[in-house]
């Protein structure tokens, strides 16, 4: 997909979930925070929820935590502007608890509909959520963070990298140079060669199977 149709299919989406009112969350939010970033961007960061400034500003990603994320890009010579930052949930919870299953399996659709139009080689996930809902499996943050693995997110291949959530590094040096060095390794990540295609099937090859549900609301087929 060329970066125009990019730009233009996630404003489309942004727009449509602008109104979402898929769970509860809805009633008390500001705003949906969509997410914000580089249409193309090869690395994209998937954090929990809005917090408070969040969902004041529309913008993920803002409050302290945010500024932890911002320092530890600037450590790989990365902005903001090079990568795009999301959220499993795109409403704040209240009082910022955690995100409910129910919440998240309303939502999931909407970040899955965003990677399959930037399609990123590397998906960075913050924290237990993120990590949980884009591996598939149910291993914290903290056996497996900095591991990063080969997924297929409905039909599309990235590697998944979780990582700490930079608010849990916030107040606790040991963790912070964790993060730090598990951020170190991003670069390299980035620069490994893209997965090869699957090969082309001949013309009188068996036909396609059916496209599973989840790679057609991923919009990918
Ligand atoms: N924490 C998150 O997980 N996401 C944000 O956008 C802000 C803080």
């Amino acid at each position: 997909m060329d970066p125009t149709a990019r730009a233009a299919g996630l404003r489309v989406l942004a727009d449509e979930v602008s109104g979402c009112t898929r769970c509860t969350l809805a009633a008390g939010r500001s705003q949906v925070v969509f997410g914000a970033g580089h249409p193309d961007a090869d690395l994209v960061f998937v954090g929990e929820a809005p917090g408070f400034h969040e969902d004041q500003q529309g913008v993920p990603f803002v409050g302290a935590a945010g500024k932890l994320l911002d320092k530890l890009l600037a450590g790989i010579e990365l902005a903001r502007s090079d990568v795009y930052i999301a959220n499993v949930l795109k409403c704040r919870p209240p009082g910022n608890r955690d995100p409910q299953p129910h919440e998240i399996q309303a939502c999931e659709g909407h970040l899955f509909r965003q990677l399959a139009l930037i399609q990123p080689r590397v998906v960075a996930t913050l924290g237990n959520f993120a990590t949980k809902l884009l591996s598939g499996k149910p291993h914290g943050i903290t056996r497996v963070h900095g591991q990063e693995q080969q997924v297929s997110l409905g039909g599309l291949d990235v590697l998944l990298y979780p990582l700490y959530h930079p608010a849990a590094a916030l107040y606790t040096p040991a963790m912070l140079k964790v993060l730090e060095s598990d951020f170190a390794r991003i670069p390299e990540l980035l620069g490994r060669p893209a997965p090869a295609p699957p090969a082309t099937p001949a013309a009188d090859a068996a036909p396609e199977p059916e496209a599973s549900q989840q790679a057609v609301q991923l919009g990918l087929f």
